[in-house]
């Protein structure tokens, strides 16, 4: 294995699911709803593949039905005007976007600040473009995990080349405020920075609202927005991803992105298309849905002793096990498909300073309600 490769092995994801199908565990560690997305968009992928529409390559920044589809989309919701020619890339998922933006704008030993506990695959994707990970840690604050500002500013040097975002943050479910944003792009347009944002749970916010960071001033040129259809219509395994932002930054992402997969696959992109014209009362729906999710298992996880963080957004709610006596999430989570018959995530995977990240616990929603009360049943027995 390439030495920039060296201790990434196998994700937590794929352990952790394959710990839950071992001991037929309820799943709340990989986050993927066990309830698939809309019915007339899967009718739209059949329609597709009978059709003959995407069975040989599309267009390598995708088909222009989609790439229409995403400009619209980010007008409507978030008021930002791209070009779907110029200013859109389809993308093998949000995973492939992320790392293709590092491999086009990092050069070896650069550095790039990512918030901590950061997605797992940030650091694989910063390791192979042989950046330096800078990583500023969100901490607990009430109910909250929260950036300080302070740290932020103080982690850029000469060497940093990008802040790697994520908001709605996975694994917290911080959603990071207007002011917040406004500091960050600040920061950037000062100490002259791109800004890579990871903004695939964009849709699933329950308190406050999402703020795209390219709407902020000065942004619009430094900013590679990424986001995914996977989330916002769960389909987690059609892998349909975009990046929007200027045509240089799109196009050097592009350049990537060419050598990883060429393409992405063809029908899932027109059946994307009709997803994302689908009517508002979806996107709203689905945050609904979500939110009494959301409510129900963070009830029961408090009334079973954890400490709970509020997740303002995403799927996932993050705990702390130390009232219930445990100091290490790795271990907690190993043996809980054996005491519970539930599977979660340690959050220490998501930090350099593993010791910062050992107490906590993360544990997905996007199931049916009946599959989360169970498994709060099972945590308080
Ligand atoms: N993003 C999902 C999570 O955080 C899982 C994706 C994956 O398995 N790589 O759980």
């Amino acid at each position: 294995l390439n030495r920039r490769l060296d201790g990434f092995g196998t994700t937590i994801f794929a352990e952790m699911s394959a710990l839950a199908a071992a001991t037929g565990s309820i799943n709340l560690g990989q986050g993927f709803p066990d309830t698939d997305g809309p019915e007339e968009v899967r009718e739209a992928a059949v329609r597709a593949l009978r059709d003959g529409r995407g069975n040989q390559y599309p267009p390598g920044p995708g088909v222009p039905e989609l790439r229409q589809a995403i400009a619209a989309h980010q007008a409507a919701f978030h008021g930002l005007t791209v070009d779907p020619d110029r200013e859109v890339l389809v993308t093998a998922g949000a995973t492939e976007a992320i790392a293709a933006a590092l491999l086009a704008l990092v050069e070896p030993g650069d550095e790039v600040i990512a918030l901590e506990p950061y997605y797992d695959s940030y650091a694989a994707g910063i390791a192979m473009a042989g950046g330096t990970r800078v990583p500023v840690t969100l901490r607990p604050d009430g109910d909250r995990f929260v950036l300080d500002l302070d740290e932020l500013r103080a982690a850029v040097t000469g060497r940093t080349r990008l802040i790697l975002l994520n908001t709605p943050h996975n694994p917290t479910g911080t959603v990071l405020s207007r002011a917040e944003l406004a500091a960050i792009a600040e920061l950037a347009v000062e100490r002259d920075l791109l800004v890579v944002t990871d903004e695939v749970y964009e849709h699933l916010v329950f308190d406050g609202e999402h703020l795209p960071l390219a709407a902020f001033p000065g942004m619009r040129e430094r900013t590679v927005t990424i986001s995914s259809a996977g989330k916002t219509f769960s389909f987690t395994g059609w892998k349909v991803g975009w990046v929007t932002g200027t045509p240089e930054l799109v196009d050097a992402v592009r350049t990537a992105k060419q050598f990883l997969t060429y393409v992405s696959a063809g029908p899932f992109q027109y059946a994307v298309a009709e997803a994302l014209r689908l009517p508002a009362a979806y996107f709203t729906g689905l945050a609904d849905d979500l939110r009494a999710k959301r409510d129900l298992l963070s009830a029961g996880l408090a009334e079973a002793g954890f400490r709970v963080f509020r997740p303002a957004g995403t799927y996932f709610v993050t705990t702390d096990i130390t009232p219930l006596g445990g100091t290490d999430g790795f271990a907690f989570c190993r043996e809980l498909p054996g005491r519970a018959g539930v599977v979660a995530v340690p959050n220490a995977v998501f930090y350099d300073d593993r010791a910062a990240g050992a107490p906590y616990v993360r544990w997905a929603f996007c199931k049916k309600l009946d599959v989360l009360a169970e498994a709060v049943s099972r945590l308080k027995n």
